[in-house]
This record gives structure tokens, sequence and C-alpha cells, in this order.
């Protein structure tokens, strides 16, 4: 069966930017989906910020292998509890590629548990993206580096954990440098940031920005979802694997049956 991604877009920019309207006439989630569809083992589906339940319904995250975020404008406008759900759903094994201005989503935020800063600049330069990781299946068939013409510049440091692996290094025209390709676990659940992707910029028109994104959703996938990581049950004396006596105190009181 082929991997189910969903691609989660803001639809902001595209509405309100000529430039990005220009860049993105299906919306850029539609261009990220359009992508994805290149690989015959990924089934691609889009949502939007405007959708009902921002397009993230518990039936639609069944229907989810990965999601994929874009956000910018407007993080805030994201209701706390559909962001519970995708978290609770990582934890649980789907996996999340997180892009670009999606550092400062409240998902991203919430599963680092940091505040994903860096600093920026909009001036168009040339990104160098180095693979740093050429085993990782992320950067299956990539060259060792290759540019994006203009770019937005993130620079370090960017405040999230210390990731599970780097597989990116950007350098900039002027000079800063950005872990742009970095993988975390969280519960059962593969997550990926990926750091191109400036909307004014036709960065999702690039050749190796579209393997890097099919290569995330093969990478990030797991057939296993984990409910039971969302309980935390008590197992009483009785049931432990080798007989034990109680003893000392404790706070909990079971009435005798
Ligand atoms: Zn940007």
């Amino acid at each position: 069966m082929p991997i189910r991604a969903t691609v989660w877009g803001e639809n902001v920019h595209e509405q309100k930017n000529k430039f990005v309207a220009e860049n993105y006439p299906k919306g850029m989630h539609g261009q990220i989906a359009a992508l994805l569809s290149e690989d015959k083992n990924i089934v691609a589906s889009t949502v939007t910020l405007q959708d009902v339940e921002h397009g993230l319904t518990e039936k639609k995250l069944d229907e989810t292998d990965v999601l994929l975020w874009w956000g910018h404008a407007a993080h805030k406008d994201v209701e706390d509890a559909i962001v519970e759900r995708v978290v609770e759903r990582v934890w649980q094994g789907m996996g999340l590629i997180v892009l670009h201005s999606g550092h400062h989503s409240k998902v991203f935020k919430r599963l680092m548990g940091t505040p994903a800063n860096l600093h920026w600049r909009e001036a168009g330069e040339r990104e160098r993206i180095w693979v740093v990781n050429p085993g990782h299946p992320i950067a299956k068939g990539l060259p060792p580096y290759f540019e994006l013409e203009t770019e937005e510049m993130y620079g370090e440091p960017f405040s999230v954990p210390e990731p599970l692996e780097t597989v990116f290094v950007s350098w900039f025209q002027g000079g800063e440098v950005f872990r742009s390709g970095l993988t975390y676990r969280r519960g059962a659940g593969n997550i990926f940031y990926f750091r191109p992707g400036h909307e004014t910029y036709p960065t999702y028109h690039d050749k190796m920005v579209g393997q890097v994104l099919r290569n995330s959703v093969n990478w990030a996938f797991n057939a296993e979802r984990h409910a039971h990581l969302m309980k935390a049950p008590n197992t009483p004396v009785e049931k432990a694997i080798e007989p034990i006596v109680e003893r000392g105190a404790k706070l909990t009181h079971h009435p005798k049956s």
C-alpha cells in the first residue's frame, strides 16, 4: 500500500501576495503535493488552515501516514486542540515533515520544547545546501551539494534541541550557515525539519527539493501506531512478572474486592 502523505498548507500569502500567487497558482500545498506524487509509493492530498478543523479531523489523521506542514503568517490561528491532536498522532507514530517557516508553528515548538528561534534576511541570496550525511535515506540520489539561486537566509543559532541526525547544512551568500535538515524522534514518530521554502521564491519547483521531500516522506513513514503510549496504567502487585510482597507506605488505595 502506498504511503498516504497529507500536505497542510496555511494558504494565506498565496491569496495576498502576487509573487507568491504567481509562483504557486495551485497553492504551495498543491505544488508540494505535486512533487510528492512523482513517487509512485506516495499518495498525496492537501488540506488548509481554512478547512473545517484546519482539515485535520480525526478521520483525516486516521488516513495520514506522514503529515507535511508549511505555515508562516498564521501560526497563532491554529487552534490549540488541533495542535494537541497532531502532536498526539506524532507520539503514536505518524511521520511529520516541517517545512521552512513551520519552525515557528505551534506543532513544531510543542514537539521541540524550545523557542526554535533563528535570525533571517529576505534578500534573494544563493543558498548552498551541503549533504553532510550522504548515507542517510533523506539524502538518497543527491549530489554532494545543490544550490537554490534565490532564498531567504536563516542563520544560526537555531534554538532547537540537539537533533538525532543532521542531514543538511546550508551556506548563504551573505556568509551565514544553518543546520537545514534535522531529524528527531518524539514518542514513536519520526520528524524531519527542512529549511528551504520561502514563499516569494520558486523553491518548490526545484528538482533537488522535490527529491528531498519524497525521500523524507519515505524515511518518516511508520506503518505501526502505538496507542498504548498515550496511557499510563498501573500494574498491580498480583500482576507483577515475578512474585513480590507489597510493603512500605503508598499513595494509592485499592479497596479489597
Ligand atoms: Zn520565509
